[in-house]
C-alpha cells in the first residue's frame, strides 16, 4: 500500500501538462478562422488579432461613434473598438459571443479592448461605474447570459472599475431592430429602461457598454433613464464594434 505522501504526489497532476493532454484530444480553435491555437493564444489566433479592424476612435474625441449621439444626449466620451464588418473578424467575434454563447471570448475581448484603450488614452479616467445595456429578464433567462455584461467583466479586469448589472432595468421587450427604419427604432425604444429605485445612486461618471453600436437609439434611451433623475451625472459610451 502506497503511503500518504505518494498518493498525494500522484494526485497532483501538473496543471500545464494536464492542459496539454486535454488539448491533444480537444484542441482549442480560433473563433474566427478555426485554426488550432498555439501556446500563448487565447480564443483568437495572432493572425486574426492582427486583422482586427480597429477604429482608434478613443484617440479622437470627435468620431463616427460619438456622431450618433450628437444633439441627443450630453456625453463625455464615446468610442467603439472595432468596425463591424459583415463576414469579417469583428462579426465573427460578436456572433461567437452572442449566438454561440462563448462568454469567455466576451470577457477576453473586453479585456483586450480596455487594455489597448487604457495604454494609449485617458478614456477611462474619472469613470466610477460600468453598466451593461440590460436585456429583458425573459430574454436573459432564455439566452443564459448578457453579452454586454460578459464584455464588462473583461473591462473590469483591465481597469478595476466596478460594474452594476441591476442599476438599470429593461421594462419592455423590444422587437429586433435590424430591419426597422430610424423613426420606428426610436419609437421602439421609448420608455424601455428605468432606473432601479431600490439602489443607492452616488455616481459621477457612468460608462454604458454594449456589443455593437448601430443607430445608438438603445444606448440613448438607457442614458435618458439615468439623466432624467440625475441630470448632472456624466455619461460615456463604449462598444466592442460599430457599424459603418
Ligand atoms: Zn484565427
Amino acid at each position: 500500500m502506497k503511503n500518504k505522501k505518494q498518493i498525494t504526489r500522484l494526485l497532483q497532476v501538473p496543471f500545464r501538462g494536464f492542459r496539454s493532454i486535454i488539448s491533444l484530444f480537444y484542441p482549442q480553435c480560433c473563433c474566427v478562422c478555426d485554426t488550432k491555437l498555439i501556446e500563448g493564444e487565447q480564443h483568437i489566433c495572432l493572425n486574426c488579432l492582427l486583422k482586427m479592424p480597429q477604429t482608434n476612435y478613443h484617440l479622437q474625441p470627435e468620431n463616427g461613434a460619438a456622431d450618433r449621439f450628437k444633439g441627443k444626449i450630453p456625453y463625455e466620451r464615446v468610442t467603439s473598438f472595432l468596425y463591424y464588418n459583415k463576414k469579417g473578424v469583428s462579426q465573427m467575434i460578436v456572433k461567437a459571443i452572442k449566438y454561440k454563447g462563448n462568454t469567455a471570448l466576451g470577457q477576453h475581448t473586453g479585456f483586450l479592448m480596455s487594455q489597448q484603450i487604457q495604454q494609449s488614452s485617458p478614456f477611462f479616467d474619472s469613470i466610477d461605474l460600468l453598466i451593461p445595456i440590460p436585456l429583458h429578464r425573459k430574454k436573459q433567462k432564455k439566452r443564459g447570459f448578457n453579452q454586454a455584461e460578459e464584455i464588462i467583466k473583461g473591462i473590469r479586469k483591465a481597469t478595476g472599475i466596478p460594474f452594476d448589472n441591476n442599476l438599470i432595468i429593461r421594462k419592455k421587450q423590444t422587437q429586433t431592430q435590424t430591419k426597422k427604419g430610424r423613426y420606428a427604432r426610436w419609437l421602439n425604444t421609448i420608455d424601455v429602461f428605468t432606473l432601479n429605485d431600490e439602489k443607492d445612486f452616488n455616481y459621477k461618471h457612468i460608462l454604458i457598454v454594449d456589443d455593437v453600436l448601430t443607430t445608438g437609439a438603445t444606448i440613448e434611451a438607457c442614458a435618458q433613464a439615468i439623466l432624467t433623475s440625475h441630470p448632472d451625472v456624466k455619461i460615456s459610451v463604449l462598444t466592442l464594434a460599430v457599424t459603418e
